[in-house]
């Protein structure tokens, strides 16, 4: 896997650090609310898990899974729900917890489709945000770090399924994906 990896972009140590004050950064704004946090499947997952660990609230957790089509480096925001939340978020305080916003439309999709159960309240924490790129436009409460608009991979970010358990993240050279149909 290493060898598919053009540089690396941030380091597990970095991430470690960041994701910490993320964690004490959340548990002071949620005291005492009843915190849920929502994460996509499966991308978001490595980062939930570090991220639960560094909140010193009680919390629930619940997951969405999202296919989006196209080709696997961009997203066209056309997204279908494939799992669905367990439990209701009406009135209760969520947290949606991402790896990465590029367009923002898979994010969007989503938090209009949460929105409308009627949560206390609906916040978005991303580890990474390609904001050069946005095209929806959308407040992120909580976000690791910026990063340039390069595709990535590792600490839970895939390429056809692979690089997901590499600790730090990575620019993928793009001879890797080159020969895909990206527009
Ligand atoms: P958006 O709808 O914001 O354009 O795209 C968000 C989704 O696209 C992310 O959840 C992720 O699945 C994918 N994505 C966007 N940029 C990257 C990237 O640099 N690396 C990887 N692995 N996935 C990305």
């Amino acid at each position: 896997m290493l060898e598919d990896i053009q540089e690396i972009l941030l380091t597990e140590k970095q991430i470690q650090a960041r994701v910490k004050e993320l964690g004490e950064e959340i548990s002071r704004d949620y005291t005492g609310k009843d915190l849920v946090l929502v994460s996509v499947l499966r991308g978001g997952v490595v980062f939930l898990t570090d991220l639960i660990r560094a909140i010193t609230l009680p919390i629930s957790l619940d997951f969405m899974a999202i296919s989006s089509y196209g080709p696997s480096t961009e997203s066209l925001g056309v997204v279908r729900l494939i799992k669905d939340l367990e439990e209701s978020i009406n009135g209760r305080d969520v947290l949606v917890v991402e790896d990465i916003i590029d367009t923002g439309l898979t994010l969007s999709y989503l938090m209009r489709n949460l929105e409308s159960r009627k949560p206390a309240s609906l916040g978005i924490c991303t580890l990474l945000d390609k904001s050069v790129r946005r095209i929806v436009d959308m407040t992120v409460h909580y976000k690791g770090f910026d990063i340039p608009d390069v595709f990535v991979v590792g600490y839970g970010l895939d390429y056809g399924q692979k690089y997901r358990n590499l600790p730090f993240i990575g620019i993928l050279k793009p001879e890797i994906y080159l020969g895909e149909n990206v527009s």
